[in-house]
C-alpha cells in the first residue's frame, strides 16, 4: 500500500506536550501500518477529518484529550462521528474526569476513555489501540474485499447476498449499477446482460449470475463440511447460546459441531450496539461480538457449519440424530436447540411484496451507508427499534419511529430513550402504526400509516421493521413437547410431559433425555445476550452430567 494511502488515526490535544507524547507512541506503536496525524485543537482536527473525507482517506481512530479550550473532547467526538462515522473514538481523560468520561459514553458512542498518563505504553496504549484497530480493519477489509457484488439497490436478491457477504464477514465490495459507473464497466468487461444480475465476481475471475446464497456459499468455502462421523454434541444455532455452548463444549473436551442457518452471531449479531452485555462499558456491536466468538469457537477446536438448516431431528436409542437441509445427517450423543427467534413480519399490505427492496427486518446495517440523507422508518418501540434509530441517525437524514403504544417508556430502556432524544434528527410517533407500504419501480416510496391524527401518507426511502419475534419450531413437532407458541419446555416444565426416565430431567434438558436447550427458544427464557450466553454455556456441564450418568 503506498504511504499516503494508509489509513489515518488522529490525535488532538491543545497541551502541546501531550499532543506529542500521545504522537510520539502512536507512531511507534502503530506507525508502519497508519498514518498519525495530530491537531491542536477540535476545531482544526474537524476540517482535517473534513479533507480526509473528500480525499476518500480512511480515518481509522480518533484521540482526543477531554480537556481542552473552546470545544472539549466530547464535543468534537460528537461532531466527528458525522463526518467519519466508522473510526473509533477514545477520549484522554485525567483521573478526575472518569465521571464526564463514563457520562459521555452514549452521547459520544464512546470505544474506550484512556486515563493519563498512559505509562508505560506497552500496557496500558497498545493492547487498546490495537484492539480497538483490529475491530476497524475487520470492518474495512470487508467493504474493500476480494468479492464484488453488482447489482440494485432495491432488489431483495441483491440485497440477501450482500447481507450474507456481510454476516458470514466475507470480504466483498458493493458496487450499485445504477449509481456506479465502475459496475456497469465490470459488466461489459465480464459480459454480463443487465437482466441477469445480481451477478458476484469471485477472486479467482469466476463470475457467478444470479447466484443462490448456498452456491455463493459452497464457492466462497463459507458453509464447511462435517469432519467427524460422529459428535458428542450438535449445536443448532450460532446465536450467542449457541456460541456459548461451543466455546464450553470444545474447550472442555467434547466433539463440538455447531449448525447455523445464516450467520454466526443470531439477532444479537444484528444489534448495531449492545450496551448492557457484561464487560463492556463502552458497549460493543454485534458483528464484533459474534466475530469474537466465532474466532474463540474455532480456536478451541469447535467446527461452525453455516448456510445449512437443521431440518429434522430423530431419538434412537442412545443416538441423537440431525437431519440437515443440503441431505446430510449429524450423529451424535447430545443435541443443544439454540435456534432462538426470528422476526415477526408485518401483514399489512404491501410489506410482503416490498420486502429487500426498500422494506427490511431487523436492522439491515449494510444498507446504512446508502441511507445517507434520506428518510428512513423504523416501525417498533422495544429495544432492538431505538438501537436501530439511534444508529440510523448518523447516516440518514432523518429517522421516524412509527410507535404503537402511548409512550417508549414502557417498551424501552431508559438508556436508549435517553439517547433518542439527543439526535435531532430522530422524531418519534407514538399511538401510530404503518397501514400499507406502497412502492413505484420496484421500491418502496410511501408508507401509509395511521396515528391520532388520521391516516397521512409519508415518503420514505427505506423502512425497518422490528415488531417482535416468534420461534421457528416446526422442525421439532411431534418429537420433542413445546408450548402454545412453540417455545421449547425444559426442566421442570417437562416432567410428565412424556418423560421417560426415572431421574428428573436436567434444567435445561427438553422432553427427549440428552436434547437441550438454551437461549431465546427455550420456554419462559429471558431474551437477552446474557441470559443465552449463560444458559449456552450451563448447558455444556449439563451435557457432561449427562454423559456420566448415560
Ligand atoms: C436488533 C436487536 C438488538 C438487540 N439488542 C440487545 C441488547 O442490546 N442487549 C441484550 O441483552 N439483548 C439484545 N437483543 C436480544 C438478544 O440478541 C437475544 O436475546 C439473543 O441473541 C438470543 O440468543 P440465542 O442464541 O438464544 O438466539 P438467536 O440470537 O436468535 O440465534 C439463533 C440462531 O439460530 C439460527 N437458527 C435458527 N433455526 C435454525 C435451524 N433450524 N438450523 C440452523 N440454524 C438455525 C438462527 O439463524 C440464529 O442465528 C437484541 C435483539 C435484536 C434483534
Amino acid at each position: 500500500m503506498p504511504p499516503e494511502r494508509r489509513p489515518a488515526i488522529v490525535a488532538v490535544d491543545d497541551e502541546p506536550a501531550v499532543l506529542a507524547a500521545v504522537a510520539r507512541d502512536l507512531r511507534r506503536g502503530f506507525g508502519e501500518r497508519y498514518r498519525i496525524l495530530r491537531a491542536d485543537s477540535g476545531a482544526t482536527a474537524l476540517e482535517l477529518l473534513t479533507e480526509l473525507r473528500t480525499r476518500g482517506d480512511h480515518v481509522a481512530l480518533l484521540i482526543a484529550d477531554q480537556r481542552m479550550p473552546g470545544m472539549a473532547g466530547t464535543d468534537y467526538l460528537v461532531q466527528a462521528r458525522t463526518i467519519v462515522p466508522d473510526a473509533k473514538r477514545v477520549l484522554l481523560t485525567a483521573y478526575a474526569d472518569t465521571e464526564a468520561a463514563i457520562a459521555a459514553i452514549n452521547d459520544v458512542a464512546l470505544d474506550y476513555y484512556l486515563l493519563k498518563p498512559w505509562d508505560p505504553p506497552e500496557e496500558q496504549l497498545f493492547p487498546i489501540v490495537e484492539d480497538l484497530l483490529t475491530t476497524w480493519e475487520a470492518g474495512a477489509a470487508l467493504e474493500a474485499g476480494g468479492v464484488r457484488v453488482i447489482g440494485h439497490r432495491f432488489s431483495k436478491d441483491s440485497h440477501d447476498l450482500r447481507d450474507f457477504l456481510a454476516r458470514n464477514r466475507v470480504p466483498a465490495r458493493w458496487l450499485d449499477v445504477e449509481r456506479d459507473g465502475e459496475a456497469r464497466e465490470l459488466l461489459r468487461v465480464a459480459g454480463v446482460e443487465a437482466d441477469r444480475l445480481p451477478v458476484a465476481l469471485l477472486e479467482d475471475g469466476a463470475v457467478l449470475e444470479r447466484p443462490t446464497i448456498l452456491e455463493l456459499a459452497e464457492r466462497l468455502g463459507v458453509a464447511g463440511q462435517p469432519a467427524q462421523d460422529h459428535y458428542d454434541l450438535v449445536i443448532v444455532g450460532g446465536g450467542p447460546a449457541g456460541l456459548a455452548a461451543a466455546v464450553y463444549g470444545a474447550s472442555e473436551g467434547l466433539r463440538t459441531v455447531m449448525v447455523e442457518r445464516e450467520a454466526p452471531g443470531g439477532q444479537a449479531g444484528q444489534s448495531s450496539r449492545i450496551e448492557n452485555y457484561l464487560g463492556f462499558p463502552t458497549g460493543l456491536s454485534g458483528s464484533d461480538l459474534a466475530r469474537r466468538a466465532t474466532d474463540q469457537a474455532r480456536r478451541l477446536g469447535a467446527e461452525l457449519l453455516t448456510v445449512q438448516d437443521v431440518v429434522g431431528l430423530r431419538a434412537e436409542g442412545a443416538g441423537r440424530f440431525v437431519d440437515l437441509s443440503g441431505g446430510g445427517t449429524l450423529s451424535a450423543n447430545c443435541v443443544l436447540v439454540a435456534s432462538g427467534v426470528s422476526y415477526r413480519q408485518l401483514d399489512a399490505p404491501g410489506f410482503a411484496d416490498l420486502t429487500g427492496a426498500g422494506v427490511y427486518y431487523g436492522a439491515a446495517m449494510t444498507e446504512a451507508r446508502s441511507c445517507a440523507q434520506q428518510h428512513v422508518v423504523v416501525i417498533g418501540g422495544a429495544n432492538s427499534a431505538g438501537q436501530a434509530a439511534v444508529y440510523f441517525a448518523d447516516y440518514a437524514g432523518r429517522v421516524t419511529m412509527l410507535v404503537r403504544g402511548p409512550s417508549l417508556e414502557r417498551s424501552m430502556s431508559h438508556y436508549l430513550i435517553e439517547q433518542l432524544s439527543t439526535r435531532p434528527n430522530v422524531t418519534v410517533r407514538t399511538e401510530t402504526s404503518a397501514a400499507a407500504a406502497e412502492g413505484e419501480d420496484g421500491r418502496l416510496r410511501r408508507l401509509r400509516v395511521r396515528g391520532p391524527g388520521g391516516e397521512e401518507v409519508l415518503e420514505v426511502d427505506a423502512c425497518f421493521v422490528f415488531i417482535g419475534a416468534s420461534p421457528r419450531t416446526d422442525w421439532l413437532e411431534g418429537v420433542v413437547a413445546r408450548d402454545e407458541r412453540g417455545f421449547i419446555l425444559a426442566g421442570p416444565d417437562v416432567s410428565g410431559d412424556g418423560w421417560p426416565l426415572k431421574r428428573d430431567p436436567f434444567l435445561l434438558e427438553t422432553s427427549v433425555p440428552g436434547v437441550f436447550v438454551a437461549g431465546d427458544v427455550r420456554a419462559r427464557s429471558i431474551k437477552r445476550v446474557a441470559s443465552a450466553v449463560g444458559e449456552g454455556s450451563m448447558a455444556v456441564s449439563l451435557v457432561h452430567q449427562y454423559l456420566v450418568d448415560a
